[in-house]
């Protein structure tokens, strides 16, 4: 589950539920899936030699190593047209050196200044065309709003931070310089932020600087059991989550880890509990694909890139899986679905639940936006009924996005009530008697 940033807006959604009668699918009264499997793969993502599996590091590959053979030993198959289970796309990390920044003559100090830049050798100044945009900053304005489109230079611009702005600006520098992956390949533009009153005109300036770009490979984890059925083969139902997370944050009481145990070890742990489910079913009419994303926490890129690469008309459903390791507000037995009223996936999963212990219930945190913080979003706005399941109670969880997300704070028997509910209330779309209403895609956009 990603953080927004604070300055996104949240827009309340006007839509209307529409909820048609719903036929009831009796549930296969088969047994669930393995707690086995469940406690060993969730203990071996969320171990501390997985590193946090950030994006682009080595416990990210380990991790994606670890669920290939997964879906190996299951017996999944590649996706059409890739050899293997990796579905590899690149991410590019730019770091930008700066030799110096002088301004009407004077050198600025280093901690006046933030550069971003796509140029691999710069050298700037107010003679080259096109000439900088320039622009201030006032005291009062929403600094973190105003620079996040600069923070990816498509121009040369030059901006005039108002000095009683420096703490929001010590923080963008510390962003910027921690650098990231970002999914498309800087472009040859740059950016430069001073903090300082905009100088008298006409402006001089000389800006010098190196930028070294990096491309990493990532990796979405990718299998496929194909559909029994010749006529609903062609349809495909996705089951995923996100396996990459936070790596290594600044370490509380010695441990630096941010071990990610319930974001989003829970979520790809019942990714491969389920695909073993289903094998051993043996009976999916519908083509079912498991997905274990890269790269969400650091934008989405992971589910970005996988839906460049399918017909998004032929998947009738996602089943998007996030925090579920503990127990739901609702209490035991229960998780809810976001985006409920966006598509009848969410009504559909309730009725067939009907006579069970368990419940689904819709996302009781609408304020919290989370329909938009995983990767549902993207397959959302493509129509596709994509919606995240979870238990996770994200207003209060103190361990959410801290080196405190381990293995020990989970409840595993819940964890794995849940993943056999979702196999089980599952079996009427994967057998073709049901299909979600599809969402329409401007109510996906935020
Ligand atoms: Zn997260």
């Amino acid at each position: 589950m990603r953080t927004f940033p604070p300055f996104v807006l949240f827009l309340a959604l006007l839509t209307t539920p529409l909820f048609a009668q719903k036929k009831t699918v009796a549930l296969p009264a088969t047994p669930g899936v393995s707690a086995a499997t469940v406690e060993r793969v969730v203990r071996a993502l969320a171990a501390d030699d997985m590193e946090g599996r950030a994006s682009g590091k080595p416990g990210s590959t380990k991790a994606a190593n670890f669920l290939a053979a997964e879906f190996q030993r299951i017996g999944l198959e590649p996706l059409p047209g890739l050899s293997d289970f990796n579905q590899s796309f690149p991410a590019y990390e730019a770091r930008t050196a700066a030799a110096f920044v002088s301004l009407n003559g004077s050198n600025l100090s280093p901690d006046k200044f933030v550069l971003i830049s796509g140029q691999p050798h710069l050298n700037w100044t107010e003679a080259d065309e096109p000439a900088a945009r320039t622009f201030t900053i006032g005291p009062k304005d929403n600094l973190l709003k105003e620079i996040r489109p600069l923070l990816d230079p498509r121009e040369n611009t030059i901006v005039f931070i108002d000095p009683a702005q420096e703490a929001t600006f010590k923080r963008v520098a510390g962003l910027v310089k921690r650098g990231g992956l970002r999914a498309e390949k800087p472009a040859p533009f740059t950016t430069l932020l001073v903090l300082a009153p905009a100088p008298v005109p006409p402006l001089r300036f000389q800006v010098a600087a190196t930028t070294t770009i990096r491309t990493v490979e990532l990796r979405n984890i990718v299998g496929v059991l194909p559909g029994q059925d010749a006529d609903r083969a062609k349809e495909q139902v996705l089951f995923s989550a996100h396996y990459d997370h936070l790596g290594l944050l600044p370490a509380v009481a010695g441990d630096s880890i941010a071990n990610g145990a319930d974001d989003d070890a829970s979520g790809t742990t019942a990714v491969v509990a389920l695909a073993e489910y289903f094998k051993k079913q043996n009976n999916n009419a519908r083509t079912l694909v498991f997905v274990a994303f890269a790269a969400e926490e650091i934008g989405g890129y992971g589910a970005r890139y996988f839906s460049s690469q399918l017909d998004a008309r032929q998947v009738v459903a996602m089943f998007n899986i996030e925090m579920i390791g503990k127990q739901a507000k609702f209490g035991p037995n229960t998780a809810f679905i976001t985006g409920f009223d966006k598509s009848d996936f969410g009504s559909l999963l309730q009725a067939n639940a009907k006579g069970t212990v368990f419940h689904f219930e819709a996302d009781p945190y609408p304020e919290q936006n989370l329909f938009y913080r995983s990767d549902n979003a993207t397959l959302a706005r493509l129509g596709v009924p994509a919606h995240t399941i979870s238990t996770d109670q994200i207003p209060t969880d103190k361990r959410y996005h801290s080196v405190d997300d381990e293995v020990e704070s989970l409840d595993l028997a819940n964890m794995t009530a849940v993943i056999t509910a979702i196999g089980r209330s599952a079996a009427g779309i994967i057998s073709g008697q049901q299909t979600p209403t599809r969402i329409a895609p401007e109510t996906a956009r935020q």
